[in-house]
């Protein structure tokens, strides 16, 4: 026990950097990509108007994804391990952190259903324990947490439970049959967290969406049997509000408290991310926000934890491309 303890301690976090290339738009309207992967692991800022001055160009991650890469690549070379841990009955979470139109969405579908495919291949192989994988996705919007696999707007709570650790009230669990089914459900996510949307990712931006695959199983020659043990995990797929929230003051009304509120949830996540990457080590301030709060068990003792940083290349997006990598740095 002890020595699983001790090497839980020394697992950091995984910190992925993934580029995307200029969009049709950014091309069109004459955008210049400043930012080039030099090789598996460095990413650098090469602007020939900003050569020789002091301005930090070279950053280096566990492993950093060019605009051509495939998701499929950052989820075999990077998400994969980290998101099947779950199987074994470790619990994970994978983070998408960046700027709105970086990709976290894009990203975070990707990687979804690639673990699904792969955890529904293990289930087949394994005939010999008997599993149930099931579904929720929620949204957390102003401090406020939301189902997003039923309509309505009713406000779920968050509850302290003895064994299972904090979770969200009343939340749809669906049980999930395949594939197919979890495309379904991906699509009726989408489609409510787009309501109450004024433009185009107006919500989307300022609201974090965690995706939660929970598998349970137990060896099915002690099933119903007094000695039977059951597994039993999550991994969690978390969209993050656009991170220019984190730095951004809105000014008036309703406006400023939703600025307010993001802030605290991603502020929150860059403090505990930041002393879980120095160790894992005293006081942890998990429950200043709702996302940390609920991400608890999958973020310290023997979880598991990914990074993705998305990134624009784009010149005019240099300040928040900074921002990003800046935390992605704190991170590792
Ligand atoms: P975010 O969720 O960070 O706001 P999106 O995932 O919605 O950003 O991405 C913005 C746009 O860029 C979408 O149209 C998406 O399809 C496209 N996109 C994002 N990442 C990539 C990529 N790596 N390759 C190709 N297109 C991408
Ligand atoms: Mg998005």
């Amino acid at each position: 026990q002890k020595v699983q303890l001790a090497a839980a301690r020394e697992e950091r976090i995984l910190v992925l950097v993934r580029l995307r290339p200029l969009s049709d738009q950014e091309i069109v309207a004459n955008e210049v990509a400043d930012w080039e992967c030099i090789n598996d692991s460095t990413i650098l800022y090469r602007n020939t108007l900003r050569e020789g001055s002091t301005f930090p160009s070279a950053y280096t991650f566990d492993r950093v994804f060019r605009g051509d890469c495939s998701t499929k690549q950052v989820y075999e070379k990077g998400a994969k391990e980290i998101a099947l841990s779950v199987v074994n009955g470790l619990n994970s979470s994978i983070f998408a952190y960046g700027q709105t139109s970086s990709g976290k969405t894009y990203t975070m579908n990707g990687i979804t259903e690639y673990t699904v495919a792969d955890i529904f291949d293990y289930i087949n192989r394994h005939e010999e324990r008997a599993f149930v994988l099931k579904f929720s996705a929620i949204e957390i919007y102003n401090e406020a947490i939301r189902d997003l696999l039923t309509s309505g707007n009713t406000q779920l709570r968050l509850r302290d439970d003895p064994e299972r650790g904090t979770i969200v009230e009343k939340v749809t669990e669906e049980p999930l049959k395949d594939w197919n089914h979890l495309k379904e459900l991906l699509a009726i996510c989408e489609a409510q967290r787009r309501i109450g949307e004024t433009s185009l990712n107006e919500r989307s931006s300022r609201s974090h969406q965690i995706i939660r695959l929970t598998i349970e199983s137990s060896a099915r020659e002690f099933l119903g049997k007094e000695n039977s043990t059951s597994l039993a995990a999550s991994v969690n797929f978390i969209d993050l509000a656009g991170s220019e929230r984190a730095s951004q003051a809105l000014s008036t009304g309703a406006r400023l408290k939703e600025g307010c509120h993001i802030n605290r949830s991603l502020l929150t996540l860059s403090t505990v991310v930041r002393k879980l990457s120095k160790g894992r080590q005293g006081h942890i301030n998990y429950r200043d926000s709702k996302l940390t709060r609920l991400l608890q068990p999958c973020l310290g003792g023997n979880a598991r934890t990914a990074i993705i940083c998305t990134l624009s290349p784009a010149r005019s997006h240099v300040e928040q491309t900074r921002n990003t990598l800046l935390f992605a740095c704190c991170a590792k």
